[in-house]
């Protein structure tokens, strides 16, 4: 299955749910939503039988994500069936570790191996303020407790707003390597409209790894697969992984294999898309296993997304994209 640009299908990230318990200022920081109602949520059956689909026209690679996604009630139950379906050769999940202590060990029995948690400041006040609810002790917490069962890669994400945080990149990084987590710097990005984003808020990859550099001579490693999202470095005696996801100075989509599903079951190709294809309903109405993979077969086929690379083509050409509307980051699963 390829799209417009023969671009295969190959990572599913599957959103399951779009609620959160934190307000993180570059994500969603309104106090309220329309979230999706309980009965559209797609079941757990629903999910395992839309991801075997996916797995049978290309996908290799599932992450769950949302929303938060350790709100889900038993995640874990779902984890232990989508890792038994054959095909899938890798499984994780991203989380704002704000519960992941006392799920870690739970998640790893039912054959979670690695997880991504979001972290964008040591400074306990400065979590508080740009997550709005959350307790840095905890994720903290979450991150060693990963660690101790077994859980591997633990990655750091960090996302990085100038006048924000870029005094976090050396704390987080000397954290990272002290403690042997994986960590990738994020640049901040235009999903939804809720963050009020502007251009001059984004750190670049280039400022990132100069600040960087001030302490840690890397090495770049640059990307392992043409679809990954982070350009990787080591330090020059080879210890540490860190990586920066440049979406927006140096867009991927020419690489982009990620396909998503929201948690109440619409099918979208792109983080920046405000529509998506309803397969809930194509489940709920009965649908067989080949209509429903001829459907996403069509929708993918169609597929011509490429907004990371408009962006930076109008951007260089000192010009912002017409506003167009989009969902929030929340909804369509990070
Ligand atoms: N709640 C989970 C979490 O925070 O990890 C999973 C969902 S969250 C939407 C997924 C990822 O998207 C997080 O790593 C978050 O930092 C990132 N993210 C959210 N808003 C972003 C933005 N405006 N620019 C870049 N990354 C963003
Ligand atoms: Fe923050 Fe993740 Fe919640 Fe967005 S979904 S507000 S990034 S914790
Ligand atoms: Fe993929 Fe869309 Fe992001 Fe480009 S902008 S990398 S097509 S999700």
């Amino acid at each position: 299955m390829h799209d417009q640009y023969q671009r295969p299908a190959r990572d599913l990230r599957l959103s399951v749910t779009d609620r959160c318990n934190f307000r993180c200022l570059y994500c969603m920081p309104l106090p309220d939503y329309a979230w999706v109602e309980r009965k559209e949520l797609l079941t757990f059956e629903e999910i395992v039988r839309l991801t075997r689909l996916f797995v049978q026209l290309g996908v290799e690679k599932i992450k769950l994500t949302g929303g938060e996604p350790l709100l889900r009630r038993n995640l874990e139950d779902l984890i232990a069936r989508l890792t038994a379906i054959p095909g899938v050769r890798d499984l994780c999940l991203t989380t704002n570790g704000s519960l992941l202590a006392e799920r870690a060990e739970r998640l790893r029995a039912a054959g979670l191996q690695r997880v991504n948690v979001s972290l964008d400041t040591l400074d306990a006040e400065k979590f508080r303020r740009i997550t709005q609810r959350g307790e840095l002790g905890r994720v903290l917490e979450g991150l060693f407790e990963a660690k101790r069962v077994g859980l591997h890669p633990v990655k750091i994400n960090a996302v990085i707003e100038r006048g924000v945080n870029e005094d976090d990149i050396i704390p987080l990084a000397r954290f990272s390597l002290e403690h042997g987590f994986a960590l990738r710097f994020i640049e901040y990005m235009d999903v939804g409209t809720a963050n009020a984003w502007r251009w001059e808020k984004v750190v670049p990859k280039a400022e990132i790894v100069r600040i960087l550099m001030r302490e840690f001579p890397l090495r770049e490693i640059g990307r392992e697969h043409e679809s990954d999202t982070a350009v990787r470095y080591h330090l020059a005696d080879g210890r540490g992984d860190i990586g920066i996801i440049a979406s927006v100075t140096e867009p991927f989509c020419a690489g982009c294999t990620r396909v998503r599903l929201t948690s109440d079951g619409k099918l979208v190709t792109c983080l920046f898309s405000a529509e998506g294809y309803d397969l809930k309903a194509l489940l709920r109405g009965g649908a067989s296993d080949e209509e429903i993979r001829a459907a996403i077969s069509r929708v993918w086929g169609a597929r011509r997304d490429r907004y990371s690379e408009e962006r930076w083509e109008a951007l260089r050409a000192g010009r912002l994209l017409p506003p167009r509307p989009r969902w929030e980051m929340i909804r369509l699963g990070g």
